[in-house]
């Protein structure tokens, strides 16, 4: 392991075994989104304990802890996401998961230790002026649980002036910070094709209208969109993740049905797309004799983060763990994150930190992944510092004039 050295890390204490015992009850005990009841209870029972005002029932699950100190205004949100997959975990660690079916395989649980142990740093240490919000939001892999927070009032209830989160990446270097001002996560849809032909026999195909060559025309044309319609340097990726159609070799069938992933930076690129699914999907069905209905599902939008806080956070991501340690994407990742939700009610940043450890080298939402513990101090620190550093009286004039010079 490849540890950096953290400016910070003596400064500030944390307690590391109860960031480790915590991580593993919420892995042993993984629930799906909009399901985490026993991990709310979990997290308001250490908050309250910590001296927290806690606040549940905000997109059913989600558990908000509030602390004040000192008179100032101010507010810093930060958000950990709190739900499992739906993924059978691999056999083999002694705290793995008891829930069949269902597996902490993005991290999460690590995210909410984390939080959990910067919650007990920034009470203990009490070095801040204003209100810390510690936000834990349920289903963020599938039911968008940070936009039904923000829908239901988040911001209303715990006003924030800025609010922050970040993700585990077992793919960078362990310690190392990245981060990016505009977008940093892809905007996702989802378009199902059904393609109505007519079956029959197998072996008279001139007595049918067969769907299948109708779907696979269809999927090599919709390759054309991003390789010939949209510009190189605008990001897209079009995957037909799934099809289906028929049941045996002589047997035309019915109709095919394609299901595929978009992903998008841009707005307008998001429209163009699925207007070009759109005519790809009906004109190659029509060009056979068939037709095709298209459910076109958007979900998350592209994830943005704002300048003036990414510049915080970049400044002091380098004052906390030195300048080699903090880098900026050159492009936004094509996966997506809904804490998008949370950026378009308030100012904020989203940014990566790296947990790659020789031991585990799968990916997220790999049935073999595990949360790299090695991290936890790092990111409570990080955690800490970052609020100490927003919410610090002498710095708050420093603050609100970097976002003057920036906006
Ligand atoms: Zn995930
Ligand atoms: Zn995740």
């Amino acid at each position: 392991m490849n540890t950096p050295t953290m400016n910070h890390l003596d400064d500030i204490e944390v307690d590391l075994s109860e960031m480790k015992a915590l991580r593993k009850e919420f892995h042993r005990c993984p629930e799906i989104g909009l399901e985490e009841t026993r991990t709310a209870e979990v997290i308001a029972g250490h908050l309250e304990a910590l001296g927290y005002q806690v606040h549940r029932g905000l997109a059913k699950t989600a558990v908000v802890g509030t602390l004040r100190n000192g008179g100032a205004n101010r507010a810093i949100g930060l958000r950990a996401d709190m739900d499992g997959l739906p993924i059978t975990e691999q056999e083999g660690l002694p705290y793995a998961s008891k829930n069949p079916g269902i597996m902490h395989a993005c991290g999460h649980d690590g995210h909410m230790a984390m939080l959990l142990g910067a919650a007990r740093a920034i009470a203990e240490r009490r070095r801040f002026d204003g209100s810390v919000h510690l936000i834990f939001q349920p289903a963020e892999e599938n039911c968008g649980g940070a936009k039904m927070m923000v829908e239901e009032g988040l911001f209303k209830l715990f006003p924030c002036d800025a609010v922050f989160s970040l993700h585990n990446d077992p793919n960078l270097p362990f310690g190392q910070f990245a981060l990016r001002d505009g977008p940093i996560m892809a905007a996702v849809d989802e378009a199902t094709i059904t393609v109505h032909g007519r079956g029959g026999h197998g072996s008279a195909p001139e007595n049918t209208s067969d769907p299948i060559i109708a779907g696979a025309s269809i999927v090599m044309a919709l390759q054309t969109i991003v390789s010939r319609n949209i510009q190189a340097s605008d990001p897209a990726v079009i995957t037909v993740g799934s099809f289906h159609g028929g049941s045996a070799s002589n047997i035309i069938p019915s109709d095919v049905e394609l299901v595929i992933g978009i992903r998008s930076i841009d707005p307008v690129t998001r429209d163009f797309i699925e207007k070009r699914i759109t005519e790809i999907a009906r004109f190659q069905a029509e060009s056979y004799g068939m037709t095709a209905s298209i459910d076109y599902k958007r979900s998350y939008d592209a994830t943005v983060n704002h300048k003036a806080e990414t510049t915080f956070l970049r400044a002091q991501a380098v004052q906390f763990a030195g300048a080699e340690n903090v880098s900026d994407l050159d492009h936004p990742l094509m996966g997506s994150e809904d804490f998008t939700y949370m950026l378009q009610a308030c100012p904020g940043s989203y940014f990566f930190i790296g947990t790659s450890s020789s031991e585990n080298t799968v990916s997220l939402h790999h049935p073999g992944y595990d949360f790299n513990d090695d991290i936890l101090p790092i990111g409570a620190q990080f955690w800490t510092h970052l609020t100490e550093a927003f919410l610090a009286p002498a710095q708050q004039k420093v603050a609100k004039a970097a976002r003057r010079y920036h906006e």
